[in-house]
């Protein structure tokens, strides 16, 4: 038997729910089993597949209720929680609809006239993911549904800190008996995800640089392609062409959604210093309006600070910059609520890269501001961090903004806009620097990621090839 671990509630503080992590015979007969069912879910073919996914569907659906019950005591907030079964639910159709296309065989001629080509795929058996708090549901479905279509068999190992809404899920995939045999959710902590990493053929990856770089030895240890979805600190730059009203609108919306628990973030804001204090000034304005989602979940749109490891490094963040003279102009402290930890978004100004809350990722709803003279000096501070997921650009004119897109170290650029990549499925784009490795997940790419391709090549006569000995 191993031990339980206890499940903190984000509102409440309480320890309210147990979870039993599977011993390491457990999971391993588990993956044995997985392996064993998924040569049929590949040998029943595509079509067979998608239905299988799509009961899978219409079983959450009716588990919908208590799915986003178990969501919001995972996570302490609701809307959110909504979108997220519903990003989940239209990812099922997205790849049901692209995956035939995308698996068919294809056929053509090579450069030697009488040596044909056919071309095929097969999937890796068994993928492991393994996925973080911030959106529990979503980031531990996001690459399991285009594994599965692919014909992968998956475990999946979710956040042993937001766990609760594995049961209505297992119950949705139990309902389903195609998949039940294919697709199982283990609970459990960091030692359950480095078990299983000794059992599966491919490893999908969501969470912190420190665990990124852990799981990425363990894969390479084992030869298996590792696909890290890590963390990030991304700038957001303003020019000094840019419509005010538009950028501060959409900054705080990409700083504070999710109380800045989301890995694209923006979380460090350089602004052309001839607009500084009016970008200042409406970003605190606009800041000021939201409210807390307390004492009820609908009272606000700021949630609670979900894991309480990391309301800790928000607040030594917050203490650091404001020590090395950091001003705040709004929000700027963790408060404890009935057991629950919070933070008001925080405007920070006089802010540079010496303090931790430029370059380290702070994961909460901070916006620390800083001027910048040249074009060249805010690509050089957006770039001087070891993270490189994603950022934004402000500027009048689109070809303006591109401009300084394509210097920023990053796979994936709104423009005029934060946080598109949350939103935008089809924009195919890699990670750079720590905050990943792997093949895009987005895109069709975030498919053929599960695929090995084989090429069969198939002579067409019976007569010898000119480069034999005997020709
Ligand atoms: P974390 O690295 O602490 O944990 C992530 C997962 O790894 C959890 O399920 C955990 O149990 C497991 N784990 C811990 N130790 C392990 C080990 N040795 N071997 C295998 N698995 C292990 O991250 P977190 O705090 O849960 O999540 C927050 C982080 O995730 C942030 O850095 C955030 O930026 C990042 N994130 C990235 C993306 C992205 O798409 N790039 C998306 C969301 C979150």
């Amino acid at each position: 038997m191993t031990k339980p671990i206890q499940v903190r509630n984000p509102r409440t503080g309480k320890l309210d729910y147990d979870i039993v992590p599977p011993s390491g015979n457990l999971l391993e007969q588990q993956c044995l089993g997985l392996r064993q069912a998924q040569n049929h879910w590949q040998q029943i073919g595509v079509e067979r597949r998608i239905e299988a996914l799509k009961q899978w569907k219409q079983a959450v659906l009716s588990q919908r209720d208590s799915l986003t019950e178990a969501l919001v005591n995972d996570t302490g907030r609701l809307s959110i929680s909504v979108l997220e079964i519903d990003s989940f639910l239209s990812s099922i159709d997205r790849w049901c609809k692209l995956a035939p296309e995308l698996l068919q065989e294809s056929e053509k001629n090579t450069a030697i006239p009488f040596i044909h080509l056919k071309q095929t795929s097969v999937p890796y058996p068994l993928v492991g993911v393994i996925s973080p708090w911030n959106f529990p549901l979503l980031l531990s479905t996001i690459d399991t549904i285009p594994a599965l279509i692919a014909g992968c068999a998956v475990i999946v190992k979710p956040s042993e800190i937001a766990s609760r809404f594995v049961k209505p899920l297992m119950t949705a995939i139990n309902a389903v008996p195609d998949l039940r045999d294919v697709l199982t959710f283990v609970e459990g902590g960091g030692e359950t995800g480095a078990n299983l990493l000794e059992y599966v053929d491919l490893i999908c990856f969501t969470g912190s640089v420190a665990t990124g770089l852990k799981v990425a030895e363990a894969a390479a240890k084992r030869f298996i392609p590792a696909f890290l979805e890590l963390g990030g600190k991304d700038p957001a730059i303003v020019l000094s062409s840019a419509n005010l009203e538009l950028a501060t609108s959409a900054i705080l919306w990409g700083s504070v959604v999710n109380t800045g628990q989301s890995c694209l973030s923006i979380e460090r804001i350089y602004v052309a210093e001839s607009m500084f204090e009016e970008f200042v000034d409406k970003l605190v304005t606009k800041a000021e309006r939201l409210k807390l989602a307390y004492p009820t979940v609908e009272s606000g749109e700021i949630g609670p600070i979900i894991a309480e490891r990391q309301a800790e490094i928000i607040r030594e963040h917050l203490l650091d910059a404001i020590a090395k003279g950091a001003v705040v102009g709004c929000g700027g402290k963790v408060e404890e609520k009935n057991g629950g930890w919070w933070c008001h978004p925080t405007v920070l100004t006089q802010v540079n890269h010496s303090m931790k809350v430029m370059t380290e990722e702070t994961f909460g709803p901070i916006m620390p501001v800083m001027p910048f003279s040249t074009v060249e000096e805010a690509i050089n501070l957006a770039n001087n961090v070891i993270y490189g997921l994603s950022a934004a650009i402000f500027a009048e004119e689109e070809s303006e903004a591109l401009a300084v897109a394509r210097y920023i170290d990053a796979g994936a650029i709104s423009i005029n806009d934060a946080g598109l990549t949350a939103l935008i499925y089809e924009g195919a784009k890699n990670s750079f620097k720590f905050s990943g490795l792997g093949g895009s997940r987005m895109g069709t790419a975030g498919l053929m990621r599960f695929l090995r391709k084989k090429a069969f090549l198939v002579k067409t006569n019976a007569v010898p090839d000119p480069w034999w000995f005997d020709s």
